[in-house]
């Protein structure tokens, strides 16, 4: 089978390094650099913590075929420190939990279960104990290897479905195969739709911002989700290195809009980020030592959404990272029977 994948980012380079296990003639194409776009950066966070049971059982899936690969790249892909989730509705994500049977407790602020660069704030606090740090690094490494030269650096500029298969065009080529996989980021609702596939356009910046870790901080610190953070609509925070802490969130949507442009909504992003930090993480250094910039979709939040038209199939969601295993074998095996992957959490039986 002929399978063009569009796309090499973490989902991209999933599905083909899962494609190529199935003895599948596959090709990725990717416009920039695997992993350069929304997958950029060297960490994210994984948790089997989720609010809806059926994005718990998923995350528990991929969490095996991360450690396959740990075994086949020679090293853990995820560090496995936990993930906290604060606040009011902890107590939800617990229940989910619990109905998906993984392992979770609720602790209140101070317990002695919590490493976290702050000692103060609402409770209560799920601890995920299976939860951890990707090291993308690692992970970009092992799927841009295990990819080889299958990986093509292209863009597509159009897919169209004929009579005998899907014509992929490039600025250069015309390809055709059996199969075509859209998981483009950013650019998946452009070429979608110049193959009648509707999915969602609209974009918002997005910044997260690493600070030095103080000497005395608890170590090693878990990773941390929280929506009650004086300042911002929500927080995630984990190690993003060796003394480095990453700390993400968002901010008024008016100030990320799309068309006020990437320079203003990074600096307001990185204005309010710091003030947090300074007021409320006093483990933390309030000194911005890098950044990692991405667009999103606004309004997805957690979940998983597939789209197919005939020999093409779309797949679209947000915090795909700890998913990107397990994606990669749905979409595999979406492509050898001509399935549409169920949706998954707040989507799930939208079309
Ligand atoms: C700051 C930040 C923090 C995050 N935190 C987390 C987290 O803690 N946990 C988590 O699970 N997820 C997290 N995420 C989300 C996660 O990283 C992304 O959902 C995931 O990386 C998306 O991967 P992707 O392959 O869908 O998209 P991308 O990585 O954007 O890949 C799409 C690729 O398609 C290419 N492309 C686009 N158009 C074309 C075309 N026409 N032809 C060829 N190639 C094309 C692009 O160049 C790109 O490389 C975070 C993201 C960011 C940026």
């Amino acid at each position: 089978m002929r399978v063009a994948v569009i796309g090499g980012g973490v989902v991209g380079l999933s599905a083909t390094v899962a494609l190529l296990r199935q003895g599948a003639d596959v090709r990725c194409y990717e416009a920039g650099e695997p992993m350069g776009e929304r997958s950029a950066g060297d960490t994210r966070i994984f948790r089997l913590a989720h609010v809806y049971p059926d994005m718990v059982e998923l995350a528990a899936r991929s969490r095996t075929v991360f450690a396959e690969w740990g075994e086949r790249a020679g090293g853990l892909l995820i560090d496995p420190v936990g993930t906290v989730v604060s606040g009011a509705g902890a107590q939800r994500w617990a229940a989910a939990m619990t109905v998906a049977g993984a392992a979770c407790e609720l602790v209140e602020p101070g317990s002695s279960l919590l490493r976290l660069p702050a000692t103060t704030f609402a409770g209560p606090a799920l601890v995920d104990p299976s939860g951890g740090v990707i090291r993308v690094d690692r992970l970009r490494t092992f799927l841009v290897a295990a990819a080889g030269d299958r990986l093509r650096r292209a863009r597509v500029d159009a897919v169209e479905e004929t009579a005998t298969g899907v014509r992929v065009r490039t600025g250069t080529t015309v390809d055709t195969v059996d199969a075509v996989l859209i998981c483009a980021g950013s650019g998946t609702s452009a070429l979608a739709a110049g193959a009648g596939i509707d999915t969602p356009a609209a974009l918002e910046h997005h910044l997260r911002v690493s600070f030095p870790i103080r000497p005395g901080a608890p170590s090693p610190p878990q990773c941390w989700i929280t929506e009650e953070a004086p300042g911002l609509l929500g927080t995630y925070q984990h190690l993003a290195g060796p003394g480095t802490w990453a700390v993400g969130g968002d901010i008024d949507s008016s100030l990320v809009r799309w068309d006020g442009g990437r320079p203003a909504a990074e600096q307001a992003s990185l204005a309010a980020l710091t003030a947090y930090t300074a007021e409320h993480l006093p483990f933390v250094e309030p000194r911005p030592i890098g950044t990692v910039y991405c667009t999103h979709n606004p309004d997805l939040g957690d979940g998983l959404q597939f789209v197919r038209r005939g020999r093409i199939l779309a797949m679209y969601g947000e915090n795909l990272m700890k998913f990107a295993p397990l994606l990669g074998e749905t979409l595999a095996a979406a492509c050898a029977d001509g399935s549409t992957p169920a949706n998954a959490g707040p989507h799930a039986g939208v079309a």
